[in-house]
């Protein structure tokens, strides 16, 4: 079982080449965060649930 997570699946993140795979869920959100504050200036800490129920439905397991 792995957990992936493609950016340029967000809306108007099409170029954005980060692509990350993971053993866990919890793994991968620490990555997708990660990502998301160093290549995007982004405040994780400022996502609300909303924000994160949209990024799981573009998680895919399997
Ligand atoms: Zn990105």
């Amino acid at each position: 079982m792995a957990y992936s997570y493609a950016c340029k699946d967000y809306p108007e993140m099409e170029t954005c080449p980060g692509q990350f795979v993971a053993e866990t869920e919890g793994e991968l959100w620490k990555l997708i965060e990660l990502h998301a504050s160093i290549a995007h200036g982004e405040d994780p800490g400022e996502w609300s649930d909303d924000d994160r129920q949209y990024l799981k439905t573009l998680i895919k397991s399997g």
